[in-house]
């Protein structure tokens, strides 16, 4: 990881997303994660409070430029693709809960939830809350906004959820699609390749072509 920083000069974090327990958080911790989500969001308020809290203080013990996500609000769906993912208002973040939270935690970032869904719905469309989210961003003002399930939104949704706050946003389904169709189209065309490196080329091109338009939309370029 650090020979690869250092090669690109790039501004690479390893993180170690959703756990969900102080000793799993820990263990990745230990291994050199530069950053790590407690995800205690299926946790009653209060103990998600204090696992999270838990988590900070350890992780700043170690290394004060390890940063900790928490997480606030119940985020449905998987990494994949689904028909359907009912989301209820209930699920959502609460403002108010979110300034107690950050102010007794003391993360760094906090994952929202505003109609945003892991995965991809292909019977359904989603409908994110943007006015929540502006309310959030203005009751949290100091801590970096992450949106989880960012497959399947629309340029424009993006943009929206950047100018309200968002700084960070997480794709995985649309990048796993594109390393399966690449890898299936490459197979198909070279059934007698058996070098790894070389048949899984087309996987690995797949997944640059959407990690690089989706760079460009988030900087709006
Ligand atoms: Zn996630």
């Amino acid at each position: 990881m650090d020979a690869w920083k250092s090669e690109t000069n790039l501004a690479i974090f390893l993180n170690a997303d959703h756990h969900k327990s102080f000793d799993s958080c820990s263990q990745a911790l230990e291994a050199g994660y530069d950053t790590v989500l407690i995800d205690g969001s299926a946790l009653p308020f209060e103990e998600n409070i204090k696992t999270t809290h838990g988590v900070v203080d350890y992780a700043k013990s170690i290394n004060l430029e390890i940063t900790i996500e928490g997480e606030l609000g119940y985020l449905r769906g998987e990494s994949k693709i689904q028909e359907i993912v009912e989301i209820k208002p209930e699920d959502f973040t609460k403002p108010e809960e979110a300034k107690e939270f950050v102010e007794k935690t003391g993360v760094d970032r906090l994952a929202v939830v505003f109609g945003n869904i892991h995965g991809v719905v292909s019977k359904q469309e989603e409908k994110l809350d943007f006015s929540l989210l502006e309310k959030i961003n203005k009751t949290v003002p100091n801590v970096y906004l992450v949106l989880h399930g960012g497959s399947g939104l629309a340029d424009e949704e993006f943009k929206k959820a950047i100018e309200n706050g968002i700084t960070n946003i997480h794709i995985n389904t649309e990048v796993r699609v594109a390393y399966r169709e690449g890898l299936d189209k490459t197979l198909k065309e070279s059934p007698q390749e058996t070098t790894p490196y070389k048949f899984l080329e087309g996987a690995v091109e797949e997944m640059k072509k959407v990690v690089e338009e989706k760079v460009k939309v988030f900087l709006n370029k």
